[in-house]
């Protein structure tokens, strides 16, 4: 049974492409299942710091096929931008397979995301502005656009004609911009197709097969757990989800192959854009770990708010993807520090809740209850085993563990393939 899924535990960016790209060795097949081009993966190998946004870390290792699984929305202009960013650092992309159910991020999109987040002002969720709401959006009300629609002009034409009708009433009447026209839109994607034909496959089948052959499968999920369009902080969520139960109803296959599920899981927590963070920390501290961490937004440049470890979302974490192992990412950041602290509970309305408060209103309002650990000074970087580390931080990592209730697995001192350390 040898699935293997890559999920963030708390508000994205906690290191999953450094994560899959560690794991990826073992595999054949690497599986991205969910959101757009606004997960940056950063990924720094062979001389080369590589931004990748769509298309699965997996690629760089030759040995592996890369797919893009159903529950991605795919841009095909971005898809083929980043497919020519790899060749031009000497990686072949020919490996790279895409689902043809993917829906895609269509122009209008990409307009009316900006002027409907223009439009709510304060209110604006801050999104990446790439157009994935609105297509995710499509996709449920079932007027979405799909890859395998390019390949039949006619039927493609239709559809398009169909939305795009009332997307220009929508980008005329209401927002007072001009309308797209069919046509432009027909010739730019009809020529994304012509390139992407010889990638696109049934990427389910694919995969069962691959799964058959007893082959080793990733399937690698983008945001994370708390901003899961069910099981996150609605309505400050991504528009997919990026929980494990996802992972297979996008790449098409059954739980019994799933065999280990890790969590990627930062050494502390950031969170980028509104929404309850309980353990933001807004004092010095904060700005510390931002600093320290470069916590800046891989695909927007912005700064993301930085706080605490949080123990009450990592068991909630652990519980909603049914973790098997924790990979945690950047303790090195927390050199430094006289105390470290972890929160273990939080207390809102008078009442401590060990878990994520059942309602919405008590997360924002929630205080963490924090246990304080003796801190290190020691630079991590250059530590290559984890019983080398500095007792301290040996110490905050047993009760990390002890907290969640789940083993761990890595811990990653640092950006490079040499600076994650596996548990013995
Ligand atoms: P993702 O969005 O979850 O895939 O996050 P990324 O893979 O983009 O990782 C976020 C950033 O942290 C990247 O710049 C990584 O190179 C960096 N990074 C990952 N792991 C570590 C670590 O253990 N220590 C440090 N200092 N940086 C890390």
């Amino acid at each position: 049974m040898p699935a293997s899924i890559v999920v963030g535990t708390q508000w994205g960016d906690e290191g999953k492409g450094k994560a899959t790209d560690y794991l990826a060795d073992r595999m054949d097949l690497v599986v991205r299942y969910q959101g757009g081009n606004n997960a940056g993966h950063t990924i720094i190998a062979q001389g080369h710091t590589l931004k990748l946004q769509l298309i699965p870390s997996g690629i760089l290792y030759p040995h592996i096929t890369s797919v893009i699984a159903d529950g991605v929305v795919v841009d095909p202009r971005v898809l083929l931008e980043e497919m020519d960013g790899l060749e031009a650092v000497g990686v072949d992309p020919s490996k790279l397979v895409v689902s043809g159910n993917c829906h895609m991020i269509m122009p209008y999109h990409l307009e009316i995301e900006r002027v409907t987040e223009r439009f709510l002002g304060k209110n604006a969720l801050g999104t990446t502005k790439r157009g994935i709401g609105p297509a995710y959006g499509d996709k449920a009300a079932r007027i979405g656009l799909r890859i395998q629609d390019l390949f039949d002009e006619k039927i493609f034409r239709e559809k398009l004609d169909i939305v795009l009708k009332e997307k220009n009433l929508v980008l005329t009447r209401v927002y007072g911009r001009l309308p797209l026209t069919a046509d432009a839109i027909v010739e730019d994607y009809l020529r994304y197709a012509e390139r992407l034909r010889p990638h696109v496959v049934d990427t389910s089948k694919l995969i069962h097969d691959a799964l058959g052959d007893g082959e080793n499968v990733l399937l690698e999920g983008a945001q994370g757990t708390m901003l899961d369009l069910d099981k996150g902080t609605y309505p400050f969520v991504t528009s997919s989800n990026p929980v494990t139960g996802y992972a297979l109803a996008s790449a098409g296959i059954g739980p019994r192959h799933v065999e280990r599920v890790i969590g990627i899981t930062k050494a502390y927590v950031t969170r980028v854009g509104a929404g309850p963070f309980p353990t933001e920390d807004l004092g010095l501290e904060g700005d510390r770990l931002g600093e320290r961490g470069h916590e800046f937004g891989t695909v927007t440049g912005r700064k993301r708010r930085c706080g605490w470890f949080d123990a009450v979302i990592l068991r909630y974490a652990a519980r909603v993807n049914g973790l098997t192992e924790l990979f945690v990412t950047k303790l090195d950041v927390l050199s430094g520090f006289e105390t470290v602290k972890v929160c273990t509970a939080y207390r809102a309305d008078g009442d401590t809740y060990e878990d994520v408060p059942p309602h919405q209103s008590l997360f924002h309002d929630a205080e963490p209850v924090y246990e304080e650990l003796d801190g290190w000074d020691e630079d991590l970087t250059g530590v290559r085993a984890i019983d080398d580390l500095p007792k301290p931080a040996r110490a905050y990592l047993e009760r990390v563990a002890d907290l969640i209730g789940v083993p761990i697995g890595v811990v990653s001192v640092g950006p490079g393939r040499e600076q994650s350390l596996p548990a013995a």
